[in-house]
């Protein structure tokens, strides 16, 4: 009989492929058996009867703004709120650090931040700005994911815009490096003369905000970048895309044979631009929320695969920037990473039909496969590590703010009746979460993807 530190039993087994009732059992972090009634013996089982077992979520964008603006959120705050949502590894964003994630030294100082205090796994996206293009190489070898620009201003002044000259010299650089660049795609010349336009006749509201980002700001961008990746042989991975019409483009680009790969948040499946005048502050985001028809067309794409990943894209700030009656000069950012799994669960599972391992594809495998993550993550396979998240897909639950794990308890979707909760998140082995609390001190590692 075989002995395991973790059995997990009689849970249904859900893979980027297929559902299927096995049971799981763990020794020194890792998966070592995977077989229906498993004959053996454990220090500690789990009956996860009725319970769906995913692989823990692997979120490859968010910003937890440390080190430098800890009193934004942190990585122990982020991190906890992340676990109560079945999370077990975060890609962090370069620009809203202090320092910005832009050479080697400042890679350093994060890694030591998010060591100390991450709950949970974590990697680190590098910066690609104008003035860096030297430090791509210190940045690849100290093991970022990937190098993340801006095509528009990112808010934060040391973080600045990179210029298509800068992005085309930091994609060359990438495709040697072999690198993902991430892209905000959104066109700077745009915005800036739809808002120029709007300031000059004194527009300060939620609409005006809206107006001054259209679609096609976005969507020129998004072209823009998917011809300089053809151009360079870069492997380009456009964030949080807003509209069916940006995800028309990249597979089309990438059924010419861009290397490309994108992403969409569930901000933008969920919440409409109606909710940005209804919310306010907490809604508003950049690209903004859209339109029904925009909203639409994602998940036509999201359920014929055309979409790469889920990202939270959580951006939380102090309360007192969300307060502005300006609404151009609130920060712009929505706090969602613990809900991302009960509102896909809601409004893809139950109310689009979504298979639930095309969920499992957007919220981990997919992100692990595009991110050439070591094998051990993002699967539930023989010799993977146990990062494991146990969800009830039927219960029901309100958003309150008395749950949230955040620094700053706000968040858009407080209010809303959600199906789907997480009950227990496990990383390598180790509970970290279980029914509502946090178990487990701090246990996150830097996972570098494979050179
Ligand atoms: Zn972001």
């Amino acid at each position: 009989m075989r002995n395991f530190d973790l059995l997990i039993r009689g849970g249904s087994v859900v893979t980027h492929a297929e559902v299927r009732r096995l049971d799981i059992g763990i020794a020194a972090g890792q998966i070592i058996a995977l077989e229906i009634d498993l004959n053996g013996s454990a220090t500690e089982t789990i009956d996860a009867t009725g319970l769906h077992i995913f692989p823990g979520l692997i979120d490859a964008h968010v910003h937890f703004n440390e080190p430098g603006r800890s009193d934004w959120e942190g990585f122990a705050t982020g991190s906890r709120a992340f676990a109560a949502g079945g999370g077990t590894l975060f890609f962090d964003m370069p620009l809203n650090s202090s320092p910005p994630t832009i050479d080697g030294a400042s890679f350093d100082k994060k890694v030591a931040a998010a060591e100390a205090s991450s709950l949970v796994d974590f990697a680190i996206w590098g910066g690609l700005v104008p003035d860096n293009l030297s430090s791509l190489e210190e940045l690849s070898r100290r093991g970022v994911v990937g190098f993340k620009a801006f095509m528009t201003d990112s808010g934060i002044d040391d973080f600045p815009r990179a210029d298509d000259h800068t992005l085309r010299a930091g994609m060359k650089q990438a495709a040697r490096l072999n690198k993902v660049v991430a892209v905000h795609a959104e066109s700077q010349e745009i915005i800036r003369a739809k808002t120029q336009q709007l300031l000059h006749a004194r527009a300060s509201s939620a609409r005006d905000y809206l107006d001054s980002r259209p679609i096609e700001a976005e969507l020129d961008a998004i072209a823009r970048a998917l011809e300089m990746a053809g151009e360079t042989g870069c492997a380009l991975h456009i964030v949080h895309v807003s509209c069916g019409a940006g995800i028309a483009l990249i597979a089309s680009a990438r059924k010419h044979g861009v290397n490309v790969s994108c992403e969409t948040c569930p901000h933008y499946l969920t919440l409409l631009e109606d909710d940005v005048l209804k919310i306010g502050a907490l809604a508003k985001c950049a690209p903004p929320l859209r339109p029904k028809p925009a909203q639409d067309g994602l998940w036509e794409y999201l359920k014929s695969d055309q979409i790469t990943a889920i990202g939270s894209d959580h951006s939380p700030s102090p309360p007192e920037m969300k307060t502005d009656p300006n609404f151009f000069k609130v920060w712009g950012g929505i706090s969602g990473i613990q809900h991302t799994l009960p509102l896909m669960i809601t409004e893809g599972i139950d109310k689009r039909q979504l298979p639930s391992p095309a969920l499992v594809r957007l919220t981990s495998f997919n992100v692990a496969q595009r991110f050439n993550l070591p094998p051990a993550k993002g699967r539930i396979v023989i010799n993977s590590d146990a990062d494991l998240a146990l969800v009830d897909l039927q219960q029901r639950q309100d958003v309150n703010s008395a749950d949230l794990l955040y620094r700053h308890r706000q968040t858009p979707y407080l209010g809303r009746a959600l199906t789907g909760k997480v009950v227990q998140t496990i990383l390598r082995g180790q509970t970290v979460f279980k029914n509502g609390q946090i178990v487990s001190k701090p246990l996150g590692r830097l996972i570098k993807p494979i050179m």
